[in-house]
Protein backbone atom coordinates (compact mmCIF):
# COMPACT_ATOMS: atom_id res chain seq x y z
CA UNK A 1 0.00 0.00 0.00
CA UNK A 2 2.65 2.41 0.97
CA UNK A 3 5.23 1.91 -2.19
CA UNK A 4 1.93 3.13 -4.21
CA UNK A 5 0.85 5.65 -2.27
CA UNK A 6 4.09 6.96 -1.77
CA UNK A 7 4.34 7.51 -5.65
CA UNK A 8 0.90 8.82 -6.13
CA UNK A 9 1.86 11.72 -7.46
CA UNK A 10 -0.72 11.88 -10.66
CA UNK A 11 1.76 13.09 -13.06
CA UNK A 12 3.82 9.92 -12.48
CA UNK A 13 -0.08 7.84 -12.53
CA UNK A 14 -0.66 9.94 -15.97
CA UNK A 15 3.05 9.15 -17.19
CA UNK A 16 2.56 5.49 -16.47
CA UNK A 17 -0.80 4.99 -18.17
CA UNK A 18 1.18 6.86 -21.09
CA UNK A 19 4.09 4.71 -20.98
CA UNK A 20 2.00 1.23 -21.09
CA UNK A 21 -0.06 2.31 -24.40
CA UNK A 22 2.74 3.59 -25.88
CA UNK A 23 4.57 0.61 -24.99
CA UNK A 24 1.37 -1.51 -26.61
CA UNK A 25 1.01 1.00 -29.37
CA UNK A 26 5.28 0.61 -30.50
CA UNK A 27 5.43 4.24 -30.90
CA UNK A 28 9.04 5.38 -31.71
CA UNK A 29 11.14 6.96 -28.53
CA UNK A 30 11.37 10.10 -30.77
CA UNK A 31 7.41 10.20 -30.25
CA UNK A 32 7.33 9.37 -26.77
CA UNK A 33 10.00 11.86 -25.46
CA UNK A 34 7.32 14.66 -27.44
CA UNK A 35 4.53 13.49 -25.85
CA UNK A 36 5.77 12.90 -22.10
CA UNK A 37 6.59 16.50 -21.62
CA UNK A 38 4.23 19.37 -21.55
CA UNK A 39 4.83 21.94 -23.91
CA UNK A 40 4.53 25.43 -21.90
CA UNK A 41 4.51 25.12 -17.91
CA UNK A 42 3.74 28.86 -16.86
CA UNK A 43 4.12 29.40 -13.15
CA UNK A 44 2.93 32.80 -11.56
CA UNK A 45 3.13 34.25 -8.34
CA UNK A 46 0.52 37.68 -7.62
CA UNK A 47 -0.50 39.45 -5.14
CA UNK A 48 -4.00 40.18 -4.06
CA UNK A 49 -5.15 42.47 -1.77
CA UNK A 50 -7.13 41.12 1.24
CA UNK A 51 -10.56 42.47 2.67
CA UNK A 52 -8.36 43.29 6.00
CA UNK A 53 -6.11 45.61 3.69
CA UNK A 54 -3.11 43.54 3.84
CA UNK A 55 -1.69 41.72 0.01
CA UNK A 56 -0.99 37.86 0.24
CA UNK A 57 0.65 36.33 -2.55
CA UNK A 58 -0.74 33.30 -4.00
CA UNK A 59 0.60 30.72 -6.86
CA UNK A 60 -0.99 29.68 -9.94
CA UNK A 61 0.03 27.25 -12.86
CA UNK A 62 -1.31 27.17 -16.47
CA UNK A 63 0.44 24.10 -18.28
CA UNK A 64 -0.41 23.45 -21.98
CA UNK A 65 0.33 19.43 -23.25
CA UNK A 66 0.14 19.20 -26.73
CA UNK A 67 -1.48 21.36 -29.32
CA UNK A 68 -0.92 19.61 -32.86
CA UNK A 69 -4.17 18.87 -32.91
CA UNK A 70 -6.14 22.41 -32.12
CA UNK A 71 -5.61 25.11 -29.41
CA UNK A 72 -5.34 23.56 -25.64
CA UNK A 73 -8.12 23.42 -23.77
CA UNK A 74 -8.54 22.39 -19.80
CA UNK A 75 -10.21 23.67 -16.41
CA UNK A 76 -8.62 26.00 -13.67
CA UNK A 77 -9.33 24.17 -10.34
CA UNK A 78 -8.58 26.14 -6.80
CA UNK A 79 -7.50 24.29 -3.96
CA UNK A 80 -5.31 24.32 -0.97
CA UNK A 81 -3.38 21.16 -2.46
CA UNK A 82 -2.95 21.77 -6.07
CA UNK A 83 0.48 21.27 -7.20
CA UNK A 84 2.56 22.03 -10.38
CA UNK A 85 2.46 17.87 -10.95
CA UNK A 86 -1.12 17.71 -11.16
CA UNK A 87 -1.62 20.19 -13.15
CA UNK A 88 1.11 18.75 -15.63
CA UNK A 89 -0.87 15.14 -15.35
CA UNK A 90 -4.35 16.82 -15.31
CA UNK A 91 -3.14 18.70 -19.28
CA UNK A 92 -1.89 15.02 -20.26
CA UNK A 93 -4.80 13.96 -19.58
CA UNK A 94 -6.66 16.70 -21.64
CA UNK A 95 -4.94 16.05 -24.82
CA UNK A 96 -5.88 12.35 -24.87
CA UNK A 97 -9.81 13.40 -23.63
CA UNK A 98 -9.71 15.65 -26.53
CA UNK A 99 -8.41 13.09 -28.84
CA UNK A 100 -10.52 10.69 -27.70
CA UNK A 101 -13.82 12.25 -28.46
CA UNK A 102 -11.92 13.53 -31.75
CA UNK A 103 -12.67 17.35 -31.13
CA UNK A 104 -10.37 19.55 -32.11
CA UNK A 105 -8.18 20.63 -28.59
CA UNK A 106 -5.12 20.09 -27.83
CA UNK A 107 -4.67 19.16 -23.94
CA UNK A 108 -4.07 21.92 -20.82
CA UNK A 109 -5.37 22.80 -17.25
CA UNK A 110 -4.42 25.38 -14.71
CA UNK A 111 -4.87 25.89 -11.13
CA UNK A 112 -4.42 28.17 -8.23
CA UNK A 113 -3.05 27.33 -4.48
CA UNK A 114 -5.34 28.64 -2.47
CA UNK A 115 -8.38 27.81 -0.01
CA UNK A 116 -11.77 29.34 -1.86
CA UNK A 117 -13.87 28.43 1.24
CA UNK A 118 -11.99 30.45 3.36
CA UNK A 119 -11.97 33.36 0.86
CA UNK A 120 -14.67 36.64 0.59
CA UNK A 121 -16.80 37.04 -2.55
CA UNK A 122 -14.71 39.94 -3.01
CA UNK A 123 -11.30 38.10 -2.38
CA UNK A 124 -12.43 35.46 -4.89
CA UNK A 125 -12.82 38.09 -7.59
CA UNK A 126 -9.50 39.62 -7.10
CA UNK A 127 -7.47 36.19 -6.83
CA UNK A 128 -9.54 35.26 -10.78
CA UNK A 129 -9.17 38.62 -12.16
CA UNK A 130 -5.32 38.94 -11.48
CA UNK A 131 -5.07 35.00 -12.31
CA UNK A 132 -6.72 35.16 -15.85
CA UNK A 133 -4.23 38.68 -16.48
CA UNK A 134 -0.94 37.04 -15.23
CA UNK A 135 -1.94 34.02 -17.47
CA UNK A 136 -3.33 35.99 -20.18
CA UNK A 137 0.11 35.86 -21.89
CA UNK A 138 -0.81 32.08 -23.14
CA UNK A 139 -4.31 32.46 -22.65
CA UNK A 140 -6.52 33.23 -25.70
CA UNK A 141 -9.80 32.10 -27.81
CA UNK A 142 -7.36 30.60 -30.40
CA UNK A 143 -4.82 29.96 -28.42
CA UNK A 144 -6.05 28.43 -24.93
CA UNK A 145 -9.51 28.08 -23.50
CA UNK A 146 -9.65 27.27 -20.03
CA UNK A 147 -13.08 26.13 -18.31
CA UNK A 148 -14.57 25.31 -14.64
CA UNK A 149 -13.19 22.56 -12.59
CA UNK A 150 -13.01 22.10 -8.69
CA UNK A 151 -13.94 25.07 -6.55
CA UNK A 152 -14.45 27.45 -9.74
CA UNK A 153 -17.95 27.86 -11.26
CA UNK A 154 -19.37 29.67 -14.17
CA UNK A 155 -19.02 32.86 -11.87
CA UNK A 156 -15.56 32.43 -11.74
CA UNK A 157 -15.80 32.20 -15.80
CA UNK A 158 -17.53 35.12 -16.24
CA UNK A 159 -14.97 36.89 -14.31
CA UNK A 160 -12.07 35.69 -16.46
CA UNK A 161 -14.20 36.26 -19.83
CA UNK A 162 -14.62 40.03 -18.59
CA UNK A 163 -10.84 40.72 -17.22
CA UNK A 164 -10.05 39.25 -20.89
CA UNK A 165 -12.33 41.46 -22.39
CA UNK A 166 -11.34 44.91 -20.75
CA UNK A 167 -8.17 43.75 -21.74
CA UNK A 168 -8.91 43.60 -26.08
CA UNK A 169 -11.19 46.78 -25.60
CA UNK A 170 -14.21 44.30 -26.41
CA UNK A 171 -15.89 41.31 -25.70
CA UNK A 172 -14.38 38.33 -26.03
CA UNK A 173 -16.64 35.38 -24.93
CA UNK A 174 -14.66 32.22 -26.85
CA UNK A 175 -11.94 33.08 -24.23
CA UNK A 176 -13.50 30.55 -21.54
CA UNK A 177 -16.12 28.03 -21.83
CA UNK A 178 -18.81 27.40 -18.73
CA UNK A 179 -19.90 30.80 -18.81
CA UNK A 180 -23.15 31.96 -17.76
CA UNK A 181 -25.99 32.22 -20.87
CA UNK A 182 -26.18 35.21 -20.56
CA UNK A 183 -22.53 36.23 -21.81
CA UNK A 184 -22.45 33.63 -23.99
CA UNK A 185 -22.38 30.37 -22.15
CA UNK A 186 -24.16 27.43 -24.12
CA UNK A 187 -27.14 25.33 -22.99
CA UNK A 188 -26.07 22.04 -21.70
CA UNK A 189 -23.05 22.98 -20.47
CA UNK A 190 -23.71 23.26 -16.80
CA UNK A 191 -25.02 19.56 -16.94
CA UNK A 192 -23.06 17.91 -19.82
CA UNK A 193 -20.05 16.32 -17.72
CA UNK A 194 -22.62 14.36 -15.48
CA UNK A 195 -24.75 14.01 -19.07
CA UNK A 196 -21.61 12.51 -20.88
CA UNK A 197 -21.11 10.05 -17.60
CA UNK A 198 -24.62 8.50 -18.30
CA UNK A 199 -24.30 8.01 -22.26
CA UNK A 200 -21.55 6.75 -21.62
CA UNK A 201 -22.52 4.33 -18.27
CA UNK A 202 -25.95 3.15 -20.39
CA UNK A 203 -23.39 1.67 -23.33
CA UNK A 204 -20.97 0.15 -20.59
CA UNK A 205 -23.99 -1.02 -18.86
CA UNK A 206 -25.63 -2.40 -21.88
CA UNK A 207 -22.71 -4.53 -23.08
CA UNK A 208 -22.70 -5.90 -18.95
CA UNK A 209 -26.03 -6.74 -19.30
CA UNK A 210 -27.02 -4.53 -16.12
CA UNK A 211 -30.04 -2.88 -16.70
CA UNK A 212 -29.88 1.15 -15.32
CA UNK A 213 -33.57 0.87 -13.77
CA UNK A 214 -32.98 -0.23 -10.49
CA UNK A 215 -28.87 -0.19 -10.60
CA UNK A 216 -27.66 0.89 -7.06
CA UNK A 217 -25.34 3.83 -7.28
CA UNK A 218 -22.89 5.30 -5.10
CA UNK A 219 -21.15 9.15 -5.84
CA UNK A 220 -18.01 10.22 -4.47
CA UNK A 221 -18.04 14.50 -4.98
CA UNK A 222 -21.44 15.95 -4.70
CA UNK A 223 -20.33 18.99 -7.30
CA UNK A 224 -21.08 19.94 -10.63
CA UNK A 225 -19.81 16.98 -11.81
CA UNK A 226 -21.32 14.48 -8.56
CA UNK A 227 -24.73 16.12 -7.84
CA UNK A 228 -25.58 17.04 -11.03
CA UNK A 229 -24.81 12.74 -12.07
CA UNK A 230 -26.86 12.10 -8.98
CA UNK A 231 -29.93 13.34 -10.10
CA UNK A 232 -29.55 12.29 -13.86
CA UNK A 233 -28.98 8.75 -12.76
CA UNK A 234 -32.17 8.69 -10.39
CA UNK A 235 -34.01 10.07 -13.17
CA UNK A 236 -32.87 7.16 -15.20
CA UNK A 237 -34.87 5.14 -12.42
CA UNK A 238 -31.45 4.50 -11.18
CA UNK A 239 -31.61 4.03 -6.94
CA UNK A 240 -28.57 6.40 -5.41
CA UNK A 241 -27.57 4.60 -2.56
CA UNK A 242 -24.47 6.83 -1.33
CA UNK A 243 -23.20 9.81 -1.67
CA UNK A 244 -20.13 11.94 -0.26
CA UNK A 245 -18.54 15.64 -0.08
CA UNK A 246 -14.87 16.31 1.66
CA UNK A 247 -16.73 15.77 4.88
CA UNK A 248 -17.90 12.07 4.59
CA UNK A 249 -20.21 10.24 3.24
CA UNK A 250 -24.24 9.06 3.75
CA UNK A 251 -25.68 6.00 2.94
CA UNK A 252 -29.50 4.61 2.75
CA UNK A 253 -29.97 1.31 0.82
CA UNK A 254 -33.72 2.46 -0.01
CA UNK A 255 -32.38 5.03 -2.15
CA UNK A 256 -31.23 9.20 -1.42
CA UNK A 257 -33.96 11.86 -3.20
CA UNK A 258 -30.91 13.36 -5.02
CA UNK A 259 -32.85 17.28 -5.01
CA UNK A 260 -33.86 17.07 -1.31
CA UNK A 261 -29.77 16.29 -0.54
CA UNK A 262 -28.46 18.58 -2.76
CA UNK A 263 -30.84 21.40 -0.97
CA UNK A 264 -29.27 19.81 2.36
CA UNK A 265 -25.71 20.57 1.08
CA UNK A 266 -26.38 23.78 -0.14
CA UNK A 267 -28.26 24.86 3.06
CA UNK A 268 -26.02 23.00 5.74
CA UNK A 269 -22.74 23.22 3.85
CA UNK A 270 -22.58 19.42 3.36
CA UNK A 271 -24.28 16.08 2.35
CA UNK A 272 -24.03 14.87 5.84
CA UNK A 273 -26.22 17.33 7.26
CA UNK A 274 -28.88 14.75 5.62
CA UNK A 275 -30.77 12.64 8.64
CA UNK A 276 -33.20 10.08 6.79
CA UNK A 277 -29.39 8.22 5.98
CA UNK A 278 -26.64 6.18 7.70
CA UNK A 279 -23.63 8.32 7.94
CA UNK A 280 -20.64 6.67 6.44
CA UNK A 281 -16.68 7.97 6.17
CA UNK A 282 -15.77 9.56 3.24
CA UNK A 283 -13.96 6.37 2.37
CA UNK A 284 -17.00 3.71 2.73
CA UNK A 285 -19.12 5.17 0.15
CA UNK A 286 -16.01 3.32 -2.11
CA UNK A 287 -16.83 0.45 -0.92
CA UNK A 288 -20.89 0.15 -0.21
CA UNK A 289 -22.40 -2.42 -1.91
CA UNK A 290 -23.78 -1.20 -5.88
CA UNK A 291 -23.42 -1.87 -9.28
CA UNK A 292 -22.34 1.42 -10.38
CA UNK A 293 -19.72 3.51 -8.36
CA UNK A 294 -18.93 7.16 -9.55
CA UNK A 295 -15.92 8.96 -8.14
CA UNK A 296 -16.47 12.61 -8.86
CA UNK A 297 -14.01 13.82 -6.78
CA UNK A 298 -10.01 13.85 -6.91
CA UNK A 299 -7.37 11.74 -7.76
CA UNK A 300 -6.15 8.65 -6.46
CA UNK A 301 -9.19 8.09 -4.17
CA UNK A 302 -9.26 3.82 -5.82
CA UNK A 303 -6.09 2.53 -5.22
CA UNK A 304 -4.57 -0.80 -3.93
CA UNK A 305 -5.52 0.02 -0.42
CA UNK A 306 -8.86 -0.18 -0.99
CA UNK A 307 -9.62 -1.79 -4.70
CA UNK A 308 -10.43 -5.03 -3.28
CA UNK A 309 -13.08 -3.75 -1.24
CA UNK A 310 -14.69 -2.11 -4.30
CA UNK A 311 -17.88 -3.40 -4.67
CA UNK A 312 -19.55 -1.79 -7.91
CA UNK A 313 -19.70 -3.98 -11.22
CA UNK A 314 -18.89 -0.80 -13.10
CA UNK A 315 -16.81 1.73 -12.31
CA UNK A 316 -17.31 5.47 -14.34
CA UNK A 317 -15.10 8.14 -13.85
CA UNK A 318 -16.40 11.56 -13.55
CA UNK A 319 -13.49 12.66 -11.82
CA UNK A 320 -10.14 12.67 -13.24
CA UNK A 321 -7.61 10.35 -12.41
CA UNK A 322 -9.32 8.64 -9.32
CA UNK A 323 -8.26 4.76 -10.26
CA UNK A 324 -4.36 4.38 -10.10
CA UNK A 325 -2.79 2.04 -12.29
CA UNK A 326 -2.24 -0.72 -9.84
CA UNK A 327 -5.86 -0.61 -8.54
CA UNK A 328 -6.76 -0.89 -12.44
CA UNK A 329 -5.10 -4.06 -12.62
CA UNK A 330 -6.59 -5.13 -9.59
CA UNK A 331 -10.39 -4.19 -10.73
CA UNK A 332 -9.84 -5.52 -13.99
CA UNK A 333 -8.61 -8.96 -12.94
CA UNK A 334 -11.96 -9.02 -10.85
CA UNK A 335 -13.95 -8.39 -13.73
CA UNK A 336 -15.13 -4.54 -12.52
CA UNK A 337 -15.11 -2.61 -15.61
CA UNK A 338 -13.67 0.81 -15.45
CA UNK A 339 -15.58 3.74 -17.81
CA UNK A 340 -11.67 5.44 -17.74
CA UNK A 341 -11.90 9.47 -17.10
CA UNK A 342 -10.94 10.46 -20.46
CA UNK A 343 -13.79 8.79 -22.03
CA UNK A 344 -16.26 9.37 -19.43
CA UNK A 345 -16.18 12.83 -18.56
CA UNK A 346 -15.72 14.01 -21.60
CA UNK A 347 -19.31 15.57 -21.63
CA UNK A 348 -17.63 18.44 -20.26
CA UNK A 349 -14.98 19.41 -22.76
CA UNK A 350 -17.27 18.22 -25.84
CA UNK A 351 -20.08 20.92 -24.41
CA UNK A 352 -17.38 23.15 -24.26
CA UNK A 353 -16.32 22.78 -27.64
CA UNK A 354 -19.94 23.42 -28.79
CA UNK A 355 -19.93 26.75 -26.68
CA UNK A 356 -16.47 27.43 -28.29
CA UNK A 357 -18.17 27.24 -31.36
CA UNK A 358 -21.06 29.13 -30.75
CA UNK A 359 -19.09 31.99 -29.31
CA UNK A 360 -16.69 32.80 -32.37
CA UNK A 361 -19.87 32.67 -34.42
CA UNK A 362 -22.37 34.41 -32.50
CA UNK A 363 -25.26 31.63 -33.43
CA UNK A 364 -26.67 29.92 -30.52
CA UNK A 365 -28.16 26.34 -30.39
CA UNK A 366 -30.74 25.06 -28.01
CA UNK A 367 -30.24 22.68 -25.45
CA UNK A 368 -31.92 19.85 -27.41
CA UNK A 369 -29.34 20.06 -30.07
CA UNK A 370 -26.78 20.06 -27.66
CA UNK A 371 -27.82 17.40 -26.09
CA UNK A 372 -28.27 15.12 -29.23
CA UNK A 373 -25.12 15.55 -30.88
CA UNK A 374 -22.95 15.11 -27.54
CA UNK A 375 -25.01 11.61 -27.13
CA UNK A 376 -23.55 11.15 -30.69
CA UNK A 377 -19.90 12.16 -30.18
CA UNK A 378 -19.99 9.94 -26.39
CA UNK A 379 -21.27 6.91 -27.88
CA UNK A 380 -18.70 7.02 -30.71
CA UNK A 381 -16.06 7.17 -28.41
CA UNK A 382 -17.28 4.34 -25.97
CA UNK A 383 -17.62 1.60 -29.18
CA UNK A 384 -14.14 2.71 -30.76
CA UNK A 385 -12.89 2.55 -27.15
CA UNK A 386 -14.55 -0.56 -26.47
CA UNK A 387 -13.42 -2.29 -30.14
CA UNK A 388 -9.92 -1.10 -29.17
CA UNK A 389 -9.87 -2.63 -25.61
CA UNK A 390 -11.39 -6.00 -27.52
CA UNK A 391 -9.10 -5.96 -30.12
CA UNK A 392 -6.24 -6.08 -27.50
CA UNK A 393 -8.06 -7.69 -24.69
CA UNK A 394 -7.03 -5.25 -22.37
CA UNK A 395 -9.56 -2.71 -20.50
CA UNK A 396 -11.19 0.68 -21.19
CA UNK A 397 -8.50 2.66 -19.53
CA UNK A 398 -5.70 1.54 -22.25
CA UNK A 399 -7.97 0.80 -24.82
CA UNK A 400 -8.92 4.48 -24.94
CA UNK A 401 -5.25 5.75 -24.04
CA UNK A 402 -3.93 3.78 -27.35
CA UNK A 403 -6.73 5.41 -29.53
CA UNK A 404 -6.18 9.06 -27.96
CA UNK A 405 -2.42 8.43 -28.52
CA UNK A 406 -2.26 7.74 -31.68
CA UNK A 407 -4.28 10.26 -33.08
CA UNK A 408 -1.86 12.79 -31.02
CA UNK A 409 0.95 11.13 -32.23
CA UNK A 410 -0.27 11.15 -35.61
CA UNK A 411 -1.12 14.75 -35.75
CA UNK A 412 1.95 15.45 -34.23
CA UNK A 413 3.86 13.52 -36.65
CA UNK A 414 1.86 14.86 -40.03
CA UNK A 415 2.64 18.74 -38.78
CA UNK A 416 6.61 17.78 -38.45
CA UNK A 417 9.43 19.21 -36.00
CA UNK A 418 9.41 23.20 -36.81
CA UNK A 419 11.76 24.38 -38.06
P1 LIG B 1 -16.73 20.74 -7.72
O1 LIG B 1 -15.86 21.69 -7.00
O2 LIG B 1 -18.01 21.27 -8.30
O3 LIG B 1 -17.13 19.52 -6.76
C1 LIG B 1 -16.18 18.72 -6.13
C2 LIG B 1 -16.88 17.87 -5.08
O4 LIG B 1 -15.97 16.89 -4.59
C3 LIG B 1 -17.38 18.65 -3.87
O5 LIG B 1 -18.62 18.15 -3.47
C4 LIG B 1 -16.33 18.35 -2.79
O6 LIG B 1 -16.88 18.42 -1.50
C5 LIG B 1 -15.97 16.93 -3.16
N1 LIG B 1 -14.64 16.53 -2.71
C6 LIG B 1 -13.48 17.17 -2.87
N2 LIG B 1 -12.48 16.45 -2.32
C7 LIG B 1 -13.06 15.33 -1.83
C8 LIG B 1 -12.57 14.18 -1.17
N3 LIG B 1 -11.26 14.06 -0.90
N4 LIG B 1 -13.46 13.22 -0.83
C9 LIG B 1 -14.77 13.35 -1.11
N5 LIG B 1 -15.27 14.40 -1.74
C10 LIG B 1 -14.43 15.37 -2.09
O7 LIG B 1 -15.84 20.06 -8.83
P2 LIG B 1 -16.31 19.31 -10.16
O8 LIG B 1 -16.28 20.26 -11.26
O9 LIG B 1 -17.54 18.53 -9.87
O10 LIG B 1 -15.09 18.31 -10.37
C11 LIG B 1 -15.04 17.02 -9.76
C12 LIG B 1 -14.17 16.11 -10.60
O11 LIG B 1 -14.72 16.03 -11.92
C13 LIG B 1 -12.73 16.59 -10.78
O12 LIG B 1 -11.87 15.50 -10.87
C14 LIG B 1 -12.78 17.30 -12.13
O13 LIG B 1 -11.52 17.37 -12.74
C15 LIG B 1 -13.72 16.37 -12.86
N6 LIG B 1 -14.34 16.96 -14.05
C16 LIG B 1 -15.11 18.08 -13.96
C17 LIG B 1 -15.65 18.63 -15.12
C18 LIG B 1 -16.55 19.82 -15.09
O14 LIG B 1 -17.08 20.17 -16.15
N7 LIG B 1 -16.77 20.46 -13.96
C19 LIG B 1 -15.38 18.03 -16.35
C20 LIG B 1 -14.60 16.89 -16.41
C21 LIG B 1 -14.08 16.36 -15.24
Amino acid sequence: MHAEKQSLNPYEMALQQFEEAAEKLGLSEDMRELLRQPKRELAVNFPVRLDNGHIKIFTGYRVQHNVNRGPAKGGIRYGPDVTLDEVKALAMWMTWKCAVVGIPFGGAKGGVICDPKKMSPGELERLTRRFATEISIVMGPHSDIPAPDINTNPQIMAWIMDTYSMHGGYSIPAVVTGKPLSIGGSEGRNDATATGVLFVTRRAAQRAGISLKGARVSIQGYGNAGAIAARLFHNEGCKIVAVSDTRGGIYNGAGLDPSVVLRHKQERGSVTAFAQADKISAQEVLEVPCDILIPAAVEGVINISNAERVQARIVAEAANGPTTPGADKLLFARGIEVVPDILANAGGVTVSYFEWVQDLQSFFWGVEEITQKLEVIMNRAFDAVAEEAERYSCDLRLGANMLAIARVAEATQVRGIYP
